[in-house]
């Protein structure tokens, strides 16, 4: 009997770009394709991609990519994908509404094969089936998914909380869970994000309560910042502008996007003559309107950020105004998020955070309730996800709380491979995993190289040495010249490094003058070694020959 293979391209040891692959056999499906966002060192790039060589050069028979909802960290980088492997797309009908507007954007709709499930369903293939499991998380429909393979049920939980009083009333199918145990769970790869909390999380329906007592309370216009897919908390903005008198707003053509297709598809209802056009929002009096903004996380083209620098043409912040920010930074983006916030505050605008009244709840499940899961699901052998390297290894100290011995417990890190067979489970090979940087002009990606030269670039500036040269006669004609630009080291370095770089030509043979690549050579390494020694910087040296 064949054994199955687990391998995780993205979505280990970090948060973002969830991407697994199943296989058995010949047989190969992908669990999810998202993308994260750059650190602070990875200069001009816009998103971060996993490696999908091992999909796109591999051999084996990809039957389907399997997505559990319809956020960016899970769904993202499918039109990095799919314009290299010709592969249907299985989703529920609003994650496939989301990501199909998404995709139209970037790639075109011919090359999208997407395909309807609903919650609740099985996808058969050849060996494998995929049945959604519905879960409660900050977007309606997410899945779970039950992989049956030949040697017991592979469990995705996907991102879950496990939240009784959900915003559209729609359970996390626990009866279910309980019978997918019955049948045998080997592995269970579960989201392990918020495993640092103890206890169990609250409800996403706590935040009503919040939001109707600052639209009642604020005696200005409300704006309320979330992410543009969080629809369960669109909901509760509107039902709250309703009960206090208010019509909402919106700005931001992802909002708007999301919001049409969810009021069209009724996963959002929006209360009669609750939702206006930003135009006719300026005409109403401003206790009576609030708006969704984007911009949460500090995103400097979003609309909150250039309404904090006075460059958004459609609206201004005055004073009187209150700013809410309904979502969680994203780790790296609290001095982004700070410096909005202090800004508006210039403005005049009172801006209330999380620290101040509880305006957003996570998503994800906290330890209490990813034991609930565990218990229910009963797994032979447990993998956290959906988590850093720390939040693994509290996962895994969990497990062992729990009763797991240490070899039923896998922190898998992207590029392993984990094997299933009857009896064991172990890590072989690797395969190529990593992240693709992608350039913000275009589909781009950005080399390791080409990053450090601008990391260089940034700290030191850079140093333009040109030299006159005969390279037919082997000879030096005029002495370097030297331009700096963001260099901030003193200029007697430069002077000797000039003079170091005349005395290494000099000593140079005959033929290595009539040699492009060589002089190239012996100026950077020469001028380089010389300004660090000097002042310790180390600015990027170009030289530039001219021909004479
Ligand atoms: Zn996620
Ligand atoms: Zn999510």
């Amino acid at each position: 009997m064949s054994d199955v293979r687990v391998i995780p391209l993205g979505g280990c040891g970090e948060i973002g770009k969830n991407c697994t692959v199943v296989e058995q056999g010949d047989e190969q499906i992908v669990v999810d394709c998202g993308l994260s966002f750059p650190h602070e060192e990875h200069y001009g790039v816009d998103i971060v991609v996993p490696d999908f060589r091992y999909l796109i050069e591999g051999r084996k028979n990809l039957k389907g990519v399997f997505l559990t909802h319809a956020h960016e960290d899970h769904v993202g980088a499918l039109s990095f994908l799919l314009p290299k492997v010709k592969v249907p797309v299985y989703a529920t009908p609003l994650t496939a509404a989301l990501v199909r507007s998404k995709l139209e954007e970037r790639i075109g709709r011919s090359e999208v094969d997407l395909r309807i499930v609903k919650p609740g369903d099985t996808v058969t293939l050849d060996e494998l089936s995929v049945e959604f499991v519905r879960v409660t998380h900050s977007i309606p429909e997410t899945c779970a998914l039950a992989v049956r393979t030949v040697h017991g049920v592979v469990f995705f939980t996907a991102d879950f909380k496990i939240d009784f009083t959900p915003v559209d009333r729609k359970l996390t199918d626990l009866g279910r869970l309980t019978e997918i145990a019955q049948e045998g769970v080997v592995l269970l790869l579960s989201d392990s994000t918020n495993v640092d909390r103890p206890g169990w999380g609250p409800s996403e329906s706590q935040v009503r309560a919040s939001f109707e007592h600052l639209f009642a309370e604020a005696q200005g216009r409300v704006m309320v910042t979330m992410f543009s897919s969080n629809i369960h908390r669109m909901q509760q903005a509107f039902d709250a502008a309703q009960a206090t008198g208010r019509k909402i707003a919106c700005t931001g053509r992802r909002m708007e996007t999301t919001i049409e297709i969810c009021r069209s598809l009724q996963y959002l209802t929006i209360p009669e003559n609750t939702f206006v056009k930003l135009e006719d929002a300026a005409k109403l009096r401003h206790k009576e309107v609030a708006f969704l903004v984007t911009g949460s996380q500090g995103e400097p083209m979003a609309a909150l950020s250039q309404m904090s620098r006075g460059e958004y043409s459609r609206m201004k912040i005055v004073p009187g105004d209150t700013v809410v920010y309904s979502a969680r930074p994203i780790p790296g983006n609290e001095g982004a998020i700070w410096r909005t916030v202090n800004r508006l505050v210039q403005q005049g605008a009172h801006v209330i955070t999380e620290h101040d009244s509880p305006i957003h709840v996570s998503g994800h499940a906290y330890q209490e309730e990813l034991k609930t899961m565990v218990n229910l699901l009963k797994p032979y052998y447990i993998a956290p996800v959906h988590g850093e390297p720390r939040h693994q290894q509290l996962y895994g100290d969990m497990a062992f709380a729990m009763g797991f011995p240490e070899h039923r417990v896998f922190r898998l890190a992207n590029g392993d491979t984990l094997h299933l067979d009857d009896n064991k489970a172990w890590i072989g090979e690797r395969v190529a995993a990593g992240d693709v940087l992608i350039d913000q002009h275009g589909n781009v990606p950005v080399t390791e190289k080409v990053l450090a030269q601008r990391s260089a670039l940034g700290h030191d500036g850079v140093v333009v040495m040109t030299l006159g040269v005969d390279l037919e006669k082997g000879e030096i004609v005029a002495r370097p010249e030297a331009q700096t630009l963001g260099y901030s080291g003193p200029g007697a370095a430069i002077e000797d490094a000039l003079d170091g770089v005349c005395d290494a030509l000099a000593g140079m043979r005959k033929d290595a003058l009539r040699d492009r690549d060589a002089i190239e050579k012996a100026i950077v390494q020469t001028a380089g070694a010389i300004i660090s020694r000097r002042c310790q910087q180390r600015p990027v040296v170009v030289p530039a020959l001219v021909e004479v």
